[in-house]
């Protein structure tokens, strides 16, 4: 049975949090934890009855992390991130346009670690440029790259940004370009995309 996933845009500027289900076991994570994302969240948990094993977070930045003490505590699930995510969460950012609760993270995620989701298994890869401790979640099998500001249509993460590296970013897109082109990219913001899509513009990085 196929993974299935659903999106809840919140937050000002409206940042995806995703909710990926195994259907056959019943188990879910949920990637990242936008300001506000706990009711609605919740209420899907409850709704669809299964069980929440992780919180996924894709990188430091406030917009994906404002709820993240806040769905921790509703649902009990474990944090988990790169290892620099940490600091991030224990000192959220001051100047956030929204007040912040610091949380921590309970286990941390490198490069190449495995993360199961009932029959499937996402590879973890640290993909730093728009932010040092920026992670995606790959599953080949699944055709699923939840890659939260790393990669959107027709473009990758702001690198004009404090803690921003335009080469560091354009190694960590080259290590994307030779994925199947059906692989869906679901990104941090807005629509999703297609690693065939964004192809074209892939293929010059190195
Ligand atoms: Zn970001």
């Amino acid at each position: 049975m196929p993974l299935t996933i659903e999106t809840f845009p919140s937050g000002p500027p409206p940042t995806n949090a995703y909710l990926v289900s195994d259907p056959a076991t019943g188990e879910a994570l949920i990637i990242d934890a936008p300001p506000e994302v706990t009711g609605p969240i919740s209420a899907a948990l409850q709704r669809a009855g299964v069980q929440l094993t992780r919180i996924v977070i894709t990188h430091g930045h406030w917009d994906h992390i404002g709820d993240a003490a806040a769905l921790h505590e509703a649902t009990g699930a474990p944090l988990v991130g790169f290892a620099g995510v940490a600091e991030k969460l224990r000192h959220p950012a001051a100047n956030a346009p929204v007040a912040i609760p610091p949380s921590d993270l309970d286990a941390t995620l490198a490069d190449g670690d495995l993360v199961q989701l009932g029959g499937s298994t996402f590879t973890v890869m640290h993909l730093p440029g728009h932010e040092p401790n920026s992670i995606a979640l790959y599953s080949a099998a699944d055709r699923m790259f939840l890659g939260g500001d790393v990669l959107f249509p027709n473009g990758h993460g702001r690198t004009d940004i404090p803690g921003a590296d335009q080469a560091t970013m354009d190694h960590s897109l080259a290590r994307l370009k030779d994925l199947p082109d059906d692989v869906v990219v679901y990104s941090g913001h807005g629509e999703p995309t297609t690693i065939g899509r964004e192809k074209h513009w892939l293929a010059s990085k190195s």
